[in-house]
């Protein structure tokens, strides 16, 4: 379709959930505002794909906070999401369960009190230790205004400390009991855990949010997305697909005048916000257009890893669908997984049963996903492949794919002996299908990874040198559906009154 010559107020390049969000903040304001999407899909890693009538999630397995009365419940009711979307709150006694080696399982339960008497009955001389852990997850959300729907002063943060707390070592604080500590902890595949620079406040706050309201999106989080579109668009902003933002025209002040698109195509605007990992960014605008500094500092920062998913479609009604997700850790330290060692491949893995609003009782499917190096699959880097831009990486790659494949479900059939037998289907992606399909260099799971030793330089501020570009998306204050929402806020301040709108959200 082609766009209209029209100057818009906001541009924005992307359509990962920051930039759905973004969208919908600016055109509810009245602005004039469109989203450019270089996939065939929006979404980003809301996206979802499907392969013998299941639909698998890319990037969005569940979520949290969405328990009436929390952040992510409120924020989905101003975009107008909760009533629109079909939730599968899982079990109330363990949506995620710790697995062990020895197949010794723990269990985290949703609501603090029954978190607290869950773990308390495996481990009952550390009761305080436990209620010490959920008091000092609660006290470290408390400084992060967005999160608890306050209008923030200079920072997203009140207490700038709390950023340089490490998560290991402030857990290891809390108890000195070793299995403890890796249960407490033995969710970190959910923000890529590193022992030396995971900061403490990206634990606390994923925790919390889990731990009021863990939820799966029926049929694919792609919904979130779709409904999304749907009010933006109604609140009269254009979304287009199978655009590719490649460069830019500046004014001779310095701001963009345009972007220019892949198709040759440009798209005028006053002020743009880039979805799209900080590094491309540069890129795409050209790195002349930013501090010498900026440039070295965001090009030099560490992604998270990438990972290796594996797709299982089960044979009719022989696999029980489980309303939680696994956590297997099959060496002695969680902190030790995202680390791994290649010849032991695969250490530790998440499980997930999509649910689906067709059968309650059996699993169409499952996801199982690994950490993977994007090192790994470096000598097909040269290759690109989605399905806006198809491309065949080779036979080696497909054999590559399987020889992982095969490992994981021989790891996976140590906890489901008979798994095999009920297997109709095996897909995979790898480190190269999240580079394709996000648009980044290594396929990160979470973008750029925190690190509590030094907060500043992993810190992504919304604005830019360049006056009228404003950054957005996971980077900006955390990951996740949650993190990424308060981001878009965060980047929304910037044009639109924090108190009407932080307002509008508690009303919503
Ligand atoms: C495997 C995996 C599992 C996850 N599980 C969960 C989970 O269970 N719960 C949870 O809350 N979070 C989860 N996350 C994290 C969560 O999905 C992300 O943090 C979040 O969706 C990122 O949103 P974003 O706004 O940063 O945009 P992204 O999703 O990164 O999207 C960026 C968009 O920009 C587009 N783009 C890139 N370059 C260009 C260009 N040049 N022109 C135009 N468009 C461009 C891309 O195509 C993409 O659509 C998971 C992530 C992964 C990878």
């Amino acid at each position: 379709m082609a766009i209209t010559k029209k100057e818009y107020d906001f541009v924005i390049i992307g359509s990962g959930l920051g930039g759905l969000a973004c969208a919908y903040i600016l055109a509810s304001e009245g602005h004039s505002v469109i989203v450019l999407e270089k996939n065939h899909q929006i979404g980003g890693n809301l996206q979802v794909f499907s392969r013998e009538k299941c639909i698998f999630d890319t990037g969005v397995h569940y979520i949290g906070s969405l328990d009436e009365g929390e952040n992510l419940n409120q924020f989905f009711k101003y975009f107008g999401l909760m009533k629109k979307l079909k939730l599968k709150r899982m079990d109330e006694d363990g949506f995620d369960v710790i697995r062990f080696k020895d197949g010794k399982e723990f269990k985290h339960a949703q609501g603090y009190e029954n978190f607290i008497a869950t773990l308390t009955k495996q481990f009952p001389e550390e009761k305080n230790a436990i209620v010490s852990y959920c008091n000092a997850i609660k006290e470290t959300c408390q400084q992060f205004p967005v999160y608890n729907l306050e209008i923030p002063n200079s920072s997203h943060v009140n207490n700038i400390a709390l950023l340089s707390m490490n998560a290991y070592e402030h857990i290891a604080a809390i108890t000195s009991n070793k299995l403890l500590q890796n249960v407490l902890a033995g969710t970190n595949g959910l923000y890529a855990g590193e022992k030396e620079s995971t900061p403490w406040y990206v634990h606390a706050l994923i925790m919390n949010s889990y731990l009021t309201g863990a939820y799966r999106l029926k049929d694919g989080g792609s919904q979130i997305a779709i409904h999304m579109s749907k009010s933006i668009k109604a609140l009269g902003a254009e979304i287009y697909k199978r655009k590719e933002v490649v460069g830019a025209n500046f004014k001779e002040n310095g701001e963009i005048q345009e972007v220019i698109l892949k198709s040759g195509e440009v798209v005028k605007g006053k002020k743009f916000i880039s979805n799209v990992h900080p590094a491309i960014t540069i890129d795409i605008f050209g790195e002349n257009r930013f501090l010498k500094a900026y440039t070295k500092r965001i090009k030099g920062l560490k992604d998270t890893s990438s990972s290796f998913i594996v797709h299982l479609v089960f044979k009719e009604n022989t696999f029980n669908y489980l309303n939680y997700n696994i956590y297997q850790v099959n060496i002695d330290d969680v902190w030790g997984t995202v680390n791994y060692n290649p010849k032991e491949w695969p250490q530790s893995y998440f499980v997930c049963t999509p649910a689906n609003s067709k059968n309650e009782t059996f699993a169409e499917s499952m996801s199982v996903m690994t950490y993977m190096d994007s090192k790994e699959t470096d000598q097909w880097a040269d290759t690109h492949n989605t399905i806006a831009n198809k491309n065949n990486r080779g036979a080696d790659y497909e054999a590559f794919k399987k020889e992982k494949e095969e490992k994981v479900i021989t790891v996976l059939e140590e906890q489901f002996p008979d798994i095999r037998l009920k297997i109709k289907s095996i897909y995979s992606t790898t480190p190269l299908t999240f580079r394709d399909y996000i648009g980044d260099k290594t396929g990160a799971l979470y973008g750029i990874a925190k690190d509590n030793r030094n907060p500043l330089k992993t810190s992504i501020n919304s604005r830019t040198k360049i006056k009228n570009l404003s950054l957005t998306g996971q980077n900006i204050v955390l990951h996740g559906v949650l993190g990424v929402t308060i981001g878009a806020f965060v980047t929304c301040f910037e044009f639109v009154d924090k108190h009407q709108l932080i307002n509008k959200v508690k009303n919503s």
